[in-house]
């Protein structure tokens, strides 16, 4: 049924307007092809756990629209019938825990409840497409892969080239796409829908979001997060431990965050050894007074150790001051960062040692790599499986262009091209933030800081008086 036109409705719809709620749907191949049927779900008794009859129940309470998105699940009617389905998944961007999971419960999902027998795997990332790198996925395959980290079917970044790419999608007669990567990947996956409605092909395009930063917009929560905080704990305990034995000890641990520094802040809260958590959404500065030199000086005098976490992409427009900026950029075209754990370090050593007249001991660990390679832990392993099964389901029924992931607790079916429009990032007026703030009773650095500019007055009004409430 692959290469039969039909009429694409675009992703991006004007959403529909009830009850002054905005509907933000995904694309439907039976909207487009009314005139073809859509057969019974195969699905055992068993396991139709809830057949999902109420469409739009999922509202992203934070957006002022009150937007209602498609609520993921089995259908009554699927639009393929299983041995039609040609399905394929591929994996692309940097690794996180949980992508294994997420491969193996597609498989298995396919496979156990709706009979799919034919699942390709696409090797090493958007590339893998058009350098014809492909393997044959059954339960059998893929039986063990969630025990190993990393990803089954190898990654990479670049490469993306949608017209190669949906070319070999319609060469392989492939109806079902699974794309799971990040929000590079996504705005990729979004292309290659845009494409393939263009062509008038009946694919299923279903993306899996995959950050380890739970950056992405909209969703919950990513998964792969809840793994890496916990794996965090054992960085920022190594740090505790090695200061805590020694004179002025000094201990920096980076975490991931290129642009939210989530895994800093669930890290720092869930640790209670850590005295300082510098994240890029909130600047700060190192002199003076309210600075970090100040308060690390204060530690080290009140407990003769200090612990600071910081997420990658902290303070990047503070160090490009003072290094050479780096313009390079990675295959993707991300912006290369520089090392701040290392700068960070270089400076404490050089204050307090040069200007104080102080020997203190820096301890710098970066488990980054670490972190990414480990397997998901349970409840990754478990949220893992909802992604999956939710996606299966979405394409058997016949969506695409779409994206799989909790909404305020309910899994539902997202617009692709909604979830790579923003970034998520911490929010300095929430309250979350100001647990922080109170839990380790750092500096907030609102005071004196040019490069606070992104934070206006009244912002930094909330965030005191949340900081209060919260202490209170
Ligand atoms: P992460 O940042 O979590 O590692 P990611 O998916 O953002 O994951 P990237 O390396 O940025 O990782 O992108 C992964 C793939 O998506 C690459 O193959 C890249 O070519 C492709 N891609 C990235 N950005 C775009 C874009 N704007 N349009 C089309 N394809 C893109
Ligand atoms: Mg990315």
């Amino acid at each position: 049924r692959q290469t039969q036109p039909i009429r694409c409705q675009s992703s991006n719809q004007q959403p529909a307007k009830d009850d002054g709620f905005v509907i933000e749907d995904v694309p439907h191949l039976t909207d487009f092809l009314s005139n073809l049927p859509s057969y019974p779900n195969p699905l055992k008794q068993s396991q139709a756990y809830a057949v999902v009859k109420q469409t739009f129940v999922v509202v992203q309470k934070d957006d002022p629209r009150g937007v209602h998105f498609r609520r993921a699940g089995p259908r009554e009617k699927v639009y393929f019938k299983s041995d039609e389905v040609r399905a394929c998944i591929v994996t692309c961007g940097g690794l996180c825990p949980g992508i294994n999971t997420v491969i193996r419960e597609i498989v298995c999902g396919l496979n156990y409840m709706y009979g799919v027998e034919d699942i390709l795997g696409i090797e090493g990332g958007y590339r893998g497409f058009y350098s014809k790198n492909t393997l044959r996925l059954t339960p059998k395959v893929v039986n063990d892969i969630h025990k190993r980290g990393g990803t089954f079917l190898r990654t990479s970044r670049g490469g993306h080239d949608t017209n190669k790419i949906v070319d070999n999608i319609q060469d392989r007669g492939i109806n079902q796409v699974y794309i799971i990567g990040g929000d590079g990947t996504q705005k990729g996956a979004a292309l290659i829908y845009k494409e393939v409605e263009k062509r008038g092909l009946q694919v299923a395009v279903a993306g899996i979001p995959k950050t380890i930063d739970n950056d992405i917009a909209v969703i919950d929560k990513s998964f792969g997060f809840d793994t890496a905080v916990e794996e965090a704990q054992r960085a920022i305990n190594a740090a505790h431990v090695e200061v805590e034995s020694v004179e002025n000890g000094v201990g920096i641990v980076k975490l991931m965050g290129r642009y939210s520094g989530f895994i800093a802040l669930y890290a720092t809260l869930a640790s209670r050894d850590v005295d300082c958590c510098l994240v890029p959404e909130s600047p700060f500065y190192l002199e003076g007074r309210g600075g970090l030199f100040e308060f690390v000086e204060e530690r080290l005098k009140e407990n003769g150790h200090v612990v600071i976490v910081l997420a990658e992409g902290a303070g990047q427009e503070y160090i490009a001051q003072e290094m050479q900026a780096v313009d390079g950029k990675d295959a993707s075209g991300n912006k290369l960062l520089l090392d701040v754990g290392l700068w960070l370090t270089e400076k404490i050593k050089d204050h307090f040692t040069k200007v104080q007249k102080m020997a203190i001991n820096t301890k710098y660990i970066d488990p980054t790599y670490m972190i990414r390679a480990i397997p998901s832990n349970a409840s990754d392993n478990i949220y893992c499986t909802l992604l999956a099964q939710s996606a299966v389901h979405g394409a058997m029924a016949g969506f695409s262009g779409f994206t799989v992931g909790p909404v305020n607790s309910r899994h539902a079916y997202i617009p692709i091209s909604r979830v790579t429009e923003t970034q998520n990032t911490v929010n300095l007026t929430d309250r979350m933030w100001a647990r922080l703030l109170a839990s380790t009773n750092q500096p907030s650095f609102l005071e004196g800081n040019e490069l606070h500019e992104r934070v206006d007055k009244e912002d930094v009004d909330v965030i005191n008086h949340n900081m209060r409430a919260t202490s209170i």
